[in-house]
């Protein structure tokens, strides 16, 4: 099936409420913009520098999500365009979020990634790290991000049963620190590929949709 085939076939899928984030890390342009024409606008890339060159070559109405890890001194190079960061895992990366957005005048969204797969290699904040930021105060300080909700990845297991439940963990967690944060902490990016109908159930309100959208990725990321 063509990419625009595929991604008609996830759309009809997908609830309203929930937003389709097409992560098109390693495809290039060319294959990036069959998604385009068919209408999808929000993308999601997971390195900075492949980021950035999409945004350039591709149409300025695209939402683009940065969805991998953010080196700190790569932050200034996406503070321009981007328009959602869901994988801040941490507070320092916050804070240095915060300084530079505040540089070029912008205010950027972000989600607070946590740490929900059993796997010790994921990045991202626990319950602990997440409560010490909030007690901290220091959310307040800054007024160049926005922390609009949390981003998880579940374990890469065949187990569904695990699956669901390190989702719905998130979506608690996301339920307990809602009152904290407030009226802008809305969002819960879980799902991808493989669990995004999962996530759905469990509350999801982004999901991160790449190989089946695009095909299965020749190399690892
Ligand atoms: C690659 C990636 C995805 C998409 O994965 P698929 O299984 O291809 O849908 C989602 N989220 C993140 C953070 C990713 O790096």
């Amino acid at each position: 099936m063509s990419v625009a085939e595929n991604l008609g076939e996830i759309i009809k899928t997908i609830p309203a409420h929930v937003q389709l984030v097409a992560i098109s890390k390693t495809k290039p342009v060319e294959v990036v913009l069959e998604a385009y024409q068919a209408g999808q606008r929000v993308f999601g890339e997971n390195k900075v520098q492949e980021m950035v060159a999409k945004q350039e070559a591709m149409p300025k109405d695209i939402q683009w999500h940065l969805v991998g890890h953010l080196q700190t001194n790569k932050i200034k190079y996406i503070i321009p365009f981007v328009s959602l960061i869901h994988s801040v895992d941490s507070q320092k990366l916050l804070e240095a979020i915060d300084k530079e957005a505040g540089k070029k005048s912008r205010v950027v969204d972000c989600l607070l990634q946590v740490h929900i797969a059993q796997e010790e290699t994921k990045f991202g904040f626990d319950r602990n790290e997440l409560l010490t930021l909030v007690n901290s105060g220091a959310l307040a300080s800054y007024s160049s991000v926005r922390v609009v909700g949390l981003m998880g990845m579940a374990s890469f297991t065949d187990s569904q049963s695990q699956v669901r439940s390190e989702f719905r963990g998130l979506q608690q967690l996301f339920l307990e620190m809602k009152p904290i944060f407030g009226n802008l902490f809305t969002q819960i990016s879980m799902g991808m590929s493989g669990d995004y109908l999962l996530a759905i159930e469990e509350g999801s309100t982004m999901v991160r949709v790449g190989s089946s959208i695009f095909g299965e990725r020749n190399y690892p990321v």
